[in-house]
């Protein structure tokens, strides 16, 4: 092998794949924004890899994915190797590529990220999957030894898909259940297409039928099929169910014609982009906001400053309005959402105001919104989780004028009663409790059934779901290897 040149960083610059052209980001273009890099720039970028010894990268992803060593297989030009290698600690590498907020996971700890540009690693690990998979590469599971086991996999998000691609690998049969007619959860019905394009998933879901995975969609777990009829007919079942429940401001004036909830404006519009019908599926408390409204010439001000604020006002600036601002309560620096997605939101032309707490939406003659009535915010000491709190400047209170408001202030799992039933702990917050002592990774109270994702840790992000749906898999199928096949024994243990 020829001696690498550890030094190429100081003479080839950091480069992310090409971007959509700006004038056609805001003349309404929903591709996908970033492009993919072609075998040259992949291979080069990838060669800026120090392979320090000691990669910060791999500690800070969370599925603590092989980075310097598929960088290298990338450099070789040694694709279908680095494919093999990114599913071995990922199942859904391609997804995580695409939205992973990499400036405060790997590549925000890449040594390289002070001062000479972090490598890309999220668009190298893109470039890696789209390129087998289009090869017709697909993950061997020639060795793989058949157990006759069966686990239901209750939602179709990163957390129930990774989890369902483990289990094959395990042997074990998965038949994944989702509500929804597409599988992805979130991926599909959340986040814009302009962070990732829809045909990834459906390419996905073809690899994980290949691999044995069955899918039941349009079928609500507790609604269309119990809970016992699963556990009457799969040995265990997994729980990825998400997070759902709104995080109610209490705003007055919320409840005004033009204050919008974030995910449903984000879902109708998908569909519709998609070009799927919109959905009537109500969400609590919401039922006549379900329509995609028409945001043309109008200014939207969106509250709150996550990955579901960063989306609604890209999408906002898609859907032709006059002008968009996102308000926070905190300063840039403790924004929740990725910077790279703040950067392009800031490029596409959406406006931040910072330290800012709405207080009130306020009507206009006409009975519509009129505006958001704000107050300046200094940060204070920390929260339980040791961020500022952010605290109202006495007498500093504004009007920020708007047509439209979208609510995006975030979520939190809720669960189902027919869990409870089933003796499924929860914590005070909604969120299911699953693991722990005495019990394996991910099991809930309920021996044969487990649980991750953002239902088991609070919405989170995609690649945390991928590593909690992982992880359970193997934790499952430690359970029906252990030699206690038989259902009844496992009720009674
Ligand atoms: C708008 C938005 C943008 C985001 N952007 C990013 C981002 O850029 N990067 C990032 O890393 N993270 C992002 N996130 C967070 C990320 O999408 C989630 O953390 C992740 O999808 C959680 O995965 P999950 O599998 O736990 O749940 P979900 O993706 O929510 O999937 C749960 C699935 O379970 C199904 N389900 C629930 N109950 C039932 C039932 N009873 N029967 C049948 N099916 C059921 C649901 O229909 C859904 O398909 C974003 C979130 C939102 C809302
Ligand atoms: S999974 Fe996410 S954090 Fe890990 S290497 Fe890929 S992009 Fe980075």
């Amino acid at each position: 092998m020829n001696k690498r040149n550890v030094f190429r960083f100081l003479d080839e610059p950091r480069e992310m794949p090409q971007r959509i052209p700006l004038a056609l980001r805001t003349a309404g273009d929903w591709n996908e924004l970033y492009g993919r890099f072609d075998q040259g720039e992949a291979a080069l970028q990838s060669s800026r890899c120090l392979d320090c010894g000691n990669p910060y990268c791999e500690a800070k992803c969370p599925v603590h994915n092989y980075i310097p060593n598929w960088l290298r297989l990338v450099e070789e030009g040694r694709i279908l190797e680095a494919a093999a290698l990114c599913h071995e600690t990922n199942p859904l590498p391609e997804m995580c590529g695409r939205v992973c907020p990499q400036d405060r996971l790997c590549e925000g700890a890449c040594t390289l990220n002070d001062g000479f540009g972090a490598v890309t690693i999220g668009a190298v690990e893109k470039y890696i999957v789209d390129t087998a998979f289009a090869e017709g590469w697909r993950p061997d599971l020639s060795k793989v030894v058949a157990t006759g086991k069966r686990v239901a996999v209750v939602g179709a998000g990163p957390a129930g898909l990774s989890c369902a691609e483990r289990l094959a690998r395990h042997g074990i049969d998965a038949v994944v259940f989702d509500r929804y007619e597409q599988i992805g959860g979130l991926l599909q019905f959340g986040i814009p297409s302009f962070k990732l394009d829809k045909s990834v998933i459906a390419t996905r879901r073809e690899v994980l039928e290949d691999m044995g995975v069955q899918f039941r969609l349009g079928v609500e777990i507790g609604r269309d099929v119990g809970l016992d009829a699963l556990l009457e007919e799969y040995d265990a079942v997994f729980l990825g169910l998400g997070a759902y429940r709104y995080t109610d401001g209490g705003l007055p004036g919320q409840d005004l014609d033009g204050v919008l909830p974030a995910l449903p404006f984000l879902v109708q519009n998908g569909r519709v982009v998609t070009g799927l019908e919109p959905e009537g599926r109500p969400i609590a408390g919401w039922e006549d906001r379900v329509a995609v409204p028409d945001l043309r010439d109008r200014r939207v001000v969106v509250l709150g400053g996550g990955d579901t604020g960063m989306d609604c006002v890209r999408s906002a600036i898609r859907l032709g309005a006059a002008a968009v601002t996102c308000v926070y309560r905190r300063d840039e620096a403790n924004m929740p959402g990725s910077a790279r997605e703040v950067a392009n939101a800031r490029e596409e032309g959406v406006s931040f105001l910072f330290n800012r707490q709405p207080l009130a939406v306020e009507a206009g003659a006409d009975g519509g919104v009129a505006g958001v009535r704000v107050v300046e915010t200094r940060l204070g000491t920390p929260d339980a989780h040791g961020r500022s709190r952010p605290e109202p400047v006495p007498g500093s209170e504004s009007t920020v004028a708007a047509d439209v408001v979208v609510i995006a202030f975030g979520f939190s799992p809720e669960t189902p009663d027919w869990l409870l039933a089933n003796g499924v702990e929860t914590a005070g917050n909604g969120r299911i409790l699953a693991g722990g002592e005495g019990r394996l990774p991910y099991q809930t109270a309920h021996p044969r059934l487990f649980a991750g994702g953002d239902a088991v840790r609070g919405a989170d992000l995609v690649v945390t779901a991928v590593q909690e749906g992982r992880d359970a898999a193997a934790a499952i199928a430690r359970l029906l290897h252990a030699g206690q096949p038989r259902r009844a024994a496992l009720d009674a243990a």
